[in-house]
């Protein structure tokens, strides 16, 4: 059964771009006969907000979008992102990090990546006498997934785009993302970790999401066959851009649905207008 799903962060309000996202998934579940899913994907902390959760229900329900329920809302669930990244570490693939952010600024020696800055690796050289005195000291750490030897450990490694098999360039995934914090400081888990669990746990055979995130597929299929779980197809969309080119973005007041809807757009128009109709 095909199983496709739209999850969003609840730190905006829906513009035209979510709306793009969204109802391609919708209709591609559609017209497999497949089904929807709607996930709450509220893990980064203070920007994750309630009223903007709300929100999103309410813009997608008057979009004409329809979801099962209950929604899966990945701040009830960090233990489960805890006990994913301790099968990690129980093979030796995470290590903790001590570097504040601007530690790593100064000590970077690689451009940023899509992530932001690529790890130059300090805590992953750390001797264990130097690491057991900063966790003695009580320093907060992030954990970050050591991935030469993930990609060591998972072997050669394949997803589908878009109907075409995509080798995996370890090399490029360590120039474009690096040893990643699966573990924030501050919320012991991350994007990455909760993704991949979920899409697993709900069963997704489809991930259909926004051009943006395509540089983060090969990390997804490396979690995935490091934890044994399936790796879905998946399909990244062009992203909408506004009259000038650019991409939406929350900042974009005008392009929310919100706004649209008080001005008296319909959903149709809005499908029109994406070129989903
Ligand atoms: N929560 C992510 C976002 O809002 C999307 C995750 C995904 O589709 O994989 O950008």
């Amino acid at each position: 059964m095909f199983v496709t799903r739209f999850a969003p962060s609840p730190n905006g309000l829906l513009h035209l771009g979510h709306a793009f996202s969204v109802l391609t998934a919708f209709d591609a579940a559609r017209a497999a006969g497949g089904r929807f899913v709607l996930r709450i994907e509220d893990i980064d902390g203070p920007r994750s907000q309630r009223e903007l959760e709300d929100a999103i229900y309410e813009d997608l329900a008057w979009l004409g979008v329809e979801w099962e329920t209950p929604v899966r809302r990945q701040s009830e669930h960090l233990a489960d992102y805890a006990a994913v990244l301790d099968r990690l570490d129980a093979r030796g693939l995470l290590y903790p990090c001590f570097c504040t952010r601007s530690e790593i600024e100064n000590a970077l020696t690689a451009p940023h990546g899509p992530e932001g800055a690529i790890y130059p690796g300090t805590c992953r050289e750390a001797s264990a006498d130097a690491r057991a005195a900063q966790l003695a000291a009580g320093r907060p750490f992030a954990r970050r997934l050591d991935l030469s030897a993930a990609l060591a450990a998972a072997g050669p490694l394949a997803f589908v785009e878009s109907g075409a098999r995509i080798a995996v360039d370890g090399a490029r995934l360590a120039a474009e993302i690096g040893d990643v914090v699966l573990a924030r400081k501050d919320v012991p888990a991350s994007y990455h970790v909760a993704v991949v669990h979920d899409d697993a746990l709900q069963g997704v055979t489809h991930v259909i999401r926004g051009a943006d995130l395509a540089f983060a597929t090969p990390l997804h299929g490396l979690l995935q066959r490091l934890l044994d779980l399936p790796t879905p197809e998946y399909r990244h969309h062009r992203l909408m851009t506004d009259a000038a080119g650019k991409r939406f973005a929350k900042r974009d007041g005008a392009a929310t649905l919100r706004a649209l809807r008080a001005a008296g757009v319909t959903p149709e128009a809005i499908r029109a207008r994406i070129g989903l109709a």
